[in-house]
């Protein structure tokens, strides 16, 4: 018999629902497959055995619940979404005992969903980064060669879920977040459209571009997910007001009839390695037999898309991390003789290199001298970009292309800010537009062997469509094994 953390989150929350597998029996599963994998992996910050088993054993007193979809399922948090009671790091020194006494919307959803939370996830500090090397605890290894990075910054999300820790993890999304490390663990990762999911509680890197998503083994575990997550939130105004449709019963479509695929030029051209290339190509192919017609299309701002991005981002994030000051929250230096002495102290010592970096530039480009120069100008760019998108979405329903230009790398390979900056070239623009986009595993590289993740890109509340298209295409290809380890 295979053992049960190798099941899908559908499958295990369908044995759970019948009985046949206890709650306590799917968190112990997932616990034992930590401490099995996490001498290797390190994907995990905090683990909440004891609070998960507890609640698991209540759960199975009363006995399984109907009405809630993932009753006893094991899932685990990205750090930066707030957990009562439970340390919420965001992977910095500055918030390294920082208890929140509140849950973030998207864990209360997940709670009274019947989920059972076993552990928080490493990440690069304040999601700044591509690989998770910037979190300020110790690096997380990609479970199919632990010598190579994760993606960043949810590679702690993406690590356990290829490891068979937890059925599902949550990451969120700037700037490719949850599509890069999906596509480099060979997982499911879904960026739902800017305001589909609450982020109340989650800790703000880039607030007009961050997005909380589901990553997980399937495509249909992953609209379970997001079926629980998705809807208006009186605590987040940018929380948008529009049904929810009803994500499980848009699967299972025969073929891909009907569907136009738009395919970028700037996406599939120069500086694609040639192992995503094939790839993902045959991907392509197998969505032409199964019946999609494919036109070119442009997005002829591709190059500047990153320097649009990390104008905007970083002056987000140098407003939004003011408040962590070592008055308020987290970290305080204590040898400070006076106040600004202190906040400068605290924030030296609590903030890593990249987040700093950050801070100084985003400060600088939103500066009385520079502003026009610089974010209002990346802001002009921004409503291009969108406008590339829309024109694409007339003349197909859904645009293709690799997530990132290679596989996972090394660790250690790109200590260079700006090399890094580079990997997110084929991700940002989606984050830009707030459109929703995702990764689908479509195989492994051939000189590599390393997962390769096909991203899909759509027009905004297409999750539906974009899920029933992905899930068409899994069935066909097969869904991606999970790594030896
Ligand atoms: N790599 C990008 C950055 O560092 C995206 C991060 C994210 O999506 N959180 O900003």
């Amino acid at each position: 018999m295979s053992e049960l953390y190798t099941n899908t989150l559908s499958e295990v929350a369908a044995k759970l629902r019948s009985g046949e597998v206890k709650a306590v029996e799917a968190v112990r599963a997932c616990l034992d497959r930590i401490e099995a994998t996490e001498p290797k992996v390190r994907a995990l910050i905090t683990v909440t055995g004891e609070e998960a088993l507890k609640r698991a054993e209540a759960m199975d007193a009363q006995g399984p619940d109907a009405s809630m979809p993932l009753w006893g399922v094991p899932i685990i948090l990205k750090d930066l979404l707030t957990t009562k009671g439970v340390k919420t790091t965001c992977g910095s020194k500055i918030l390294e005992d920082f208890v929140p006494f509140y849950d973030a919307t998207a864990v209360t959803r997940l709670h009274e969903a019947g989920a059972v939370i076993v552990g928080k996830a490493n990440m690069d500090e304040f999601a700044m980064g591509s690989s998770t090397e910037n979190s300020a605890f110790f690096q997380t290894g990609n479970p199919w060669d632990v010598t190579r990075v994760p993606g960043g910054s949810s590679g702690g999300s993406g690590a356990a879920v290829a490891a068979g820790q937890c059925f599902a993890a949550l990451g969120t999304d700037t700037g490719g977040s949850i599509r890069l490390p999906a596509s480099f663990c060979g997982t499911v990762g879904l960026k739902p459209t800017y305001g589909r999911i609450s982020r109340f509680g989650l800790i703000a890197y880039g607030s007009s571009l961050d997005q909380i998503g589901p990553m997980t083994r399937s495509v249909e575990d992953a609209a379970r997910v997001l079926q629980v997550l998705a809807g208006h939130d009186p605590k987040d105004s940018t929380s948008v007001d529009v049904e929810v449709p009803d994500y499980l019963a848009a699967l299972g479509r025969e073929d891909l009839s009907g569907v136009t695929v738009g395919l970028p030029e700037e996406y599939w051209g120069e500086g694609l390695d040639a192992e995503v290339e094939a790839a993902c190509r045959a991907a392509v192919a197998r969505m032409e037999e199964l019946g999609a017609k494919t036109v070119p299309v442009k997005l002829s701002l591709t190059d500047y898309a990153i320097a649009t991005y990390y104008i905007i981002a970083m002056a987000e994030a140098s407003s939004n991390l003011s408040r962590f000051d070592g008055v308020r929250f987290g970290y305080r230096d204590k040898d400070a003789e006076e106040l600004i002495d202190m906040y400068t102290r605290s924030r030296t010592k609590g903030f890593g290199d990249e987040v700093q970096r950050r801070i100084i530039t985003g400060t600088y480009v939103l500066s009385s001298g520079y502003y026009d120069a610089y974010y209002n100008k990346a802001a002009k760019v921004r409503r291009l970009l969108r406008e590339d998108f829309e024109k694409a979405f007339t003349q197909c329903d859904l645009i293709a292309g690799p997530v990132c230009p290679t596989t996972a790398f090394k660790a250690g390979e790109k200590m260079d800010p700006l090399q890094m900056y580079l990997v997110d070239i084929f991700t940002i623009s989606l984050n830009l537009a707030g459109l929703p986009g995702m990764s689908l595993p479509v195989g492994l590289g051939r000189d590599s062997g390393m997962p390769v993740g096909l991203q899909f890109m759509g027009p905004a509340f297409c999750e539906a469509d974009m899920l029933s298209i992905a899930e068409c295409l899994e069935r066909s290809l097969g869904r991606m094994s999970m790594p030896e380890l």
